[in-house]
């Protein structure tokens, strides 16, 4: 054991030598970059601005190739925080906050302040700290930096060729968070079995958040044959103005407990447009809400807002509207029971039992 230690203690003390040379080399070639800034050879290579040039040609992102030539443009302004850093006292990521920052705040820049900050924070909690600085000697420009970033933000949907949704973008910090904080608790793992990787459940979460975002259930509307919402084999499927043809288990779910606006035609004729009535709402939704509190499927414990209501036999096969004939099932499980194949069945002494999908096409469940 103390071999062991000693031999960790070692490459603790190799690590953070190792650590102060690479730093005192950023240094260098953050001085290089400042000058090499100043001269026209990116923009005669083709380069934009020397950022791209440096991000491209030394593989860097551009927010730490941007970070080189701050620190090399301000180091002569920061003389105590590069003594610092080569005592070891701070890194060269606060380095980077602190040239960051001289540039933000000009003739306001307080070296000795932040450097005082910088000892004591990770570079991450120092970046932090230089936020409320800079709002603290110019609230206004801090301000104004806040509104650009909100002017910037952009979503991009697009249509992949699958007919998928494909979306990129950017937020500002604030609007950001506000996503976040409404996604990351969707996105948890439903219980120990979940097997789903974050970027699996991050999407669930944010199509669960469109369907049944805070209770406001939606509108869908959906114009379908009465063969497809039976799931009559070779019906054709329904449509939705933003999505391809819907299968007739999507609808089903939907019309098990959905705001679900339908257009119902045979034979080309519209017979029927109207709202489903099959919402469960009022007492009733009060009286299931109480009984089941959370998501039933076994182990899942989705709270009773961000649920529906499933009917254990579907009011399309006669099932009826009593609450012995509904479960409250989180989007994930109830989706698991429509369109994945999955049985949720009540056993003759009331208990709630749910079976696998006897046979999987491609791809399970998870
Ligand atoms: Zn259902
Ligand atoms: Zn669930």
């Amino acid at each position: 054991m103390l071999q062991m230690l000693s031999q960790g203690a070692e490459i603790a003390r190799e690590m953070i030598k190792i650590q102060r040379q690479i730093d005192a080399l950023q240094l260098e070639l953050s001085k290089l970059a400042a000058e090499f800034a100043q001269t026209d050879h990116w923009s005669d290579e083709g380069s934009n601005t020397p950022i791209d040039w440096i991000r491209f040609n030394c593989n860097l992102t551009e927010k730490v190739a941007g970070d080189r030539i701050a620190v090399g443009q301000r180091h002569a302004e920061m003389a105590a925080s590069v003594r610092a850093m080569e005592a070891g006292e701070i890194g060269f990521s606060h380095l980077a906050v602190m040239a960051r920052t001289a540039i933000a705040t000009g003739s306001r820049f307080d070296e000795a302040r932040l450097l005082k900050v910088a000892r004591k924070a990770s570079p991450g909690k120092f970046y932090y700290e230089s936020l409320h600085y800079r709002h603290s000697v110019d609230a206004k420009s801090y301000a104004a930096e806040q509104v650009d970033l909100v002017e910037n933000r952009r979503l991009w949907l697009s249509k992949g060729e699958d007919g998928g949704l494909l979306i990129s973008g950017a937020l500002d910090p604030i609007g950001g968070a506000a996503v976040r904080t409404v996604l990351e608790p969707l996105a948890r793992r439903t219980s120990w079995e979940d097997r789903r990787n974050l970027e699996k459940r991050y999407a669930d979460a944010l199509v669960e958040l469109a369907t049944n975002g805070g209770g406001l259930k939606v509108q869908m509307q959906v114009t379908s044959s009465i063969d497809t919402l039976l799931g009559v084999i070779g019906a054709p499927g329904a449509e939705n103005e933003f999505s391809l043809p819907i299968s007739s288990k999507t609808v089903e779910r939907w019309a098990c407990d959905c705001g679900l606006t339908r257009v119902l035609m045979q034979d080309s004729v519209v017979i029927d447009v109207g709202r489903s009535e099959r919402t469960i709402k009022g007492p009733r939704r009060r009286a299931l809400i109480a009984r089941d509190q959370h998501c039933q499927w076994g182990g899942c414990e989705r709270p009773a807002s961000w649920c529906d209501g499933h009917h254990l036999v579907h009011w399309l096969h006669g099932g009826g509207g009593e609450i012995e004939n509904q479960v409250l099932l989180c989007h994930r499980h109830h989706w698991l029971v429509h369109e994945g194949g999955w049985q949720i069945v009540k056993t003759d002494d009331g208990r709630l039992m749910t079976i696998a999908p006897t046979v999987v096409f491609g791809r399970g469940p998870d």
